[in-house]
């Protein structure tokens, strides 16, 4: 079985995504000879291969090669238009296809591809591109366990990646962590405004809520405790916290939240 180190990549659409990904690649040790990315836009070409210098073309099909994996990291709405241009060259190579595009099911890749092809569906968030990114993937029945175990190393480059076995499982996944920085960005948003009115300084109140946030992540994720008991470890009868919460639980907190990725949940639904 090849393993990530064996493997050849391929990108097509060097972005954003794809430049985290190619960053957290190389950074796990992949040769630089094992990438190859694709962008029409000049700047971002010489903007990769300064950065990465890997091998970066104008035409998606130009050194296609025989790449094991073939990441689709376009918009959505070039998918079609991308896949049509390379799916000849994905048919002879037989390279999985792992696409990173929101709401683009595996059965719309299936048939933009025109023939039965291995695909796997992934739904990354914008912490990727500092290696702290949470994927849900999803493959299709022709992606063989070599194939998942690729993609799976792929995605793991840039942050901690789990399989979801049915695809509707997508949507739940991009309202919880795709939209979910966002979430967490509102509530840091929030507290900060929260000090700032109480008379905090903007720097104080700043420095302060962010970390905050970083330690309090930090700590739920290593401690072995469950978050209810990190809680109660705040907490004191009466006391500060105790305030806080209370009135959080007046105002229905748990009922907003679900309320809104709920409402991401569907919208999500919707666009695929
Ligand atoms: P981006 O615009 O930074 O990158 C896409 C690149 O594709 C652009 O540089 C563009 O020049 C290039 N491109 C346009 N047409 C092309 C074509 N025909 N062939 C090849 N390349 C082409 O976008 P991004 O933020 O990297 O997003 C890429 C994909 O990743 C999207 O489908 C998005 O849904 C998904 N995604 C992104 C994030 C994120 O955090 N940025 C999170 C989850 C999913």
């Amino acid at each position: 079985m090849k393993t990530l180190r064996d493997i050849q990549i391929r990108f097509i659409g060097a972005g954003n995504m794809a430049t985290s990904l190619i960053s957290g690649l190389l950074n796990k040790g992949l040769n630089t000879a094992q990438i190859k990315a694709t962008n029409p836009n000049y700047n971002q070409r010489e903007y990769i291969r300064k950065q990465f210098n890997i091998q970066v073309f104008d035409d998606n099909n130009e050194h296609f090669g025989w790449p094991d994996v073939v990441v689709m990291a376009v918009k959505p709405q070039v998918m079609k238009t991308a896949l049509t241009e390379i799916r000849e060259n994905i048919h002879h190579t037989q390279a999985v296809v792992v696409s990173v595009a929101a709401g683009i099911t595996t059965t719309q890749i299936q048939e933009w591809l025109h023939e039965p092809s291995a695909i796997i569906r992934t739904m990354p968030n914008t912490p990727a591109a500092i290696g702290q990114g949470a994927i849900g993937m999803f493959a299709n029945n022709r992606v063989s366990t070599a194939q998942r175990s690729q993609c799976e190393q792929i995605m793991d480059a840039v942050g901690t990646s789990v399989w979801v076995t049915q695809e509707s499982d997508m949507d739940i996944v991009t309202a919880l962590s795709g939209s979910g920085p966002a979430y967490f960005f509102k509530f840091i948003q929030a507290l900060q405004k929260a000090a700032e009115d109480l008379g905090l300084s903007t720097q104080n109140a700043r420095l302060l809520t962010r970390q905050t946030a970083v330690g309090a992540a930090l700590l739920a994720e290593r401690s072995d405790r469950p978050i209810t008991e990190l809680i109660e470890q705040v907490t004191s009868p009466q006391g500060t916290t105790h305030a806080a919460l209370t009135r959080l639980n007046d105002l229905h907190l748990d009922d907003v939240v679900r309320q809104a990725v709920t409402a991401a949940w569907q919208r999500s639904a919707e666009l695929s």
